[in-house]
């Protein structure tokens, strides 16, 4: 019987929760979009239900997102996560407060900590305010984002303005005195009748504390850091068993390749490493705004090119290029022209017989995968922190998947995750 389940809010977002669970000894399966009734539960400690809700309407990420708990509640989890992205990916008007209501009401519980620090990628909390690397999150280039710019770092009032529910604190200071002193301070903000408490955490030492002090929540809010803990709770406890390697995945073979929707620094930087050492095409949506145009000048691209080489294709683009794009066809239109043009571009790698494909961005990686079909996921070797490469066992010949969300990974990623599966790694 699983123990915990969880509603990813995106697809890159899922499997870096997957890897995180799996690192630290927990059986993980990852299933893409809301399960069916029929669908079997997998046998797992952990099950990760990935949706592509960070930027729906809200009430369609609301409806999704508890469709995916109830699903998971009956397949009999104890425990709810709902995983956001460790910069807070959301606007004003939601989609984590309000997900994280509706979750919250359909447990029948009152309170969730919150917090999505991943202090392995530079993502801390200190004071309620998020930081990236040195920058608060407002400086730090996600104040530019195409869908969802963060311009205030300070959580307590950015969650504030997403919910009714009342936002308290848990300080560094309370932080620092362990797991007793943390739950101690779960229970006086509810008390105060407030649902949610920003968690500070700058280490990971931070992070397992907090995760010893969440063995009895229902619903814990937060980045993959949050679940770091989880698993050594879940020993102690005696829910959990030990096991051997949970990260083992059949070899790979055939073309590699990359699709790349992100328009953030890390990804900008990855692309120019690649494009001094592999075939990289840049498309520009802005000189030919038309999904079809575009996939088939890719394609074109894509068959004069060798075989036996890794490929990029990428249409990110700087803010100013971005912003024109936006300015033109409207914020959501301009992201689904691209997003849907890249599913197509891959969908025809796959059909060409790339069978290594790493993709980078999040809502990029939820139209890719949505339109190659995939359903599950399981979870391998981590490439950077937040990423390892995944298995799709449903698409025929299997298709090793590597979703990227768009800040993470070091300026040699695409090349590393490449050189990663000919060493069999
Ligand atoms: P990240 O993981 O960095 O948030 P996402 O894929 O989630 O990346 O979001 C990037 C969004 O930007 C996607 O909707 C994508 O379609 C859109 N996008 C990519 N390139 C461009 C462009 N050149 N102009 C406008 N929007 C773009």
């Amino acid at each position: 019987m699983p123990i915990l389940g969880c509603v990813a809010d995106d697809f890159t977002g899922a499997t870096d929760l997957a890897s995180t669970l799996v690192k630290e000894g927990a059986r993980t399966v990852q299933l893409l979009g809301v399960p069916r009734p029929e669908d079997p539960v997998p046998e797992a400690d952990v099950i990760v239900v990935a949706l592509k809700s960070r930027t729906a309407p809200v009430h369609e990420a609301v409806a999704e997102s508890v469709a995916a708990l109830d699903w998971l509640l009956a397949a009999g989890c104890r425990q709810a996560f709902f995983k956001v992205c460790s910069t807070f990916d959301s606007t004003d008007a939601g989609n984590i407060g309000p997900v994280a209501d509706a979750l919250l009401a359909r447990l029948g519980a009152g309170f969730a900590p919150v917090c999505p620090a991943f202090p392995a990628n530079g993502r801390t909390v200190y004071l309620g305010h998020l930081f990236v690397g040195t920058a608060l999150l407002n400086e730090s280039g996600m104040e530019n984002h195409p869908l969802t710019p963060m311009r205030d770092a300070n959580l307590v009032r950015v969650l504030g303005r997403q919910t009714q529910g009342g936002v308290g604190l848990v300080p560094f200071a309370t932080v620092a005195q362990g797991a007793g002193a943390i739950r101690s301070a779960f229970h006086a903000i509810e008390d105060q009748g407030r649902r949610y408490a920003i968690v500070d955490a700058l280490t990971e030492a931070h992070l397992r504390a907090i995760g010893a002090a969440c063995d009895a929540v229902a619903l814990m809010v937060g980045g993959s850091g949050l679940a770091i803990g989880l698993p050594e709770t879940w020993r102690a406890a005696g829910l959990l068993a030990a096991h051997g390697d949970a990260a083992r995945l059949p070899p790979a073979a055939g073309r590699a390749a990359v699709v790349a929707g992100s328009c953030s620094r890390a990804t900008l930087g990855q692309i120019g490493f690649a494009r001094d050492r592999v075939p990289t095409l840049t498309l520009d949506p802005l000189a030919r705004p038309d999904p079809a145009a575009l996939a088939g000048e890719a394609i074109a691209w894509i068959d004069a090119q060798a075989p036996d080489r890794p490929l990029v294709i990428a249409a990110s683009a700087t803010p100013d290029r971005v912003e024109a794009l936006q300015r033109r066809l409207g914020r959501e239109a301009a992201g689904q022209l691209v997003e849907r043009t890249l599913a197509e571009v891959a969908d025809a790698l796959v059909a060409r017989g790339v069978r290594r494909l790493v993709v980078a961005g999040g809502e990029t990686a939820g139209a890719v995968v949505s339109r190659l079909g995939v359903r599950r996921l399981a979870i391998g070797p981590e490439i950077d922190p937040g990423v390892p490469w995944t298995y799709a066992p449903d698409i025929a010949g299997g298709l090793h998947l590597a979703l990227k969300s768009g800040n993470f990974g070091g300026r040699d990623f695409f090349l590393k995750a490449f050189a990663m599966l000919e060493e069999g790694r």
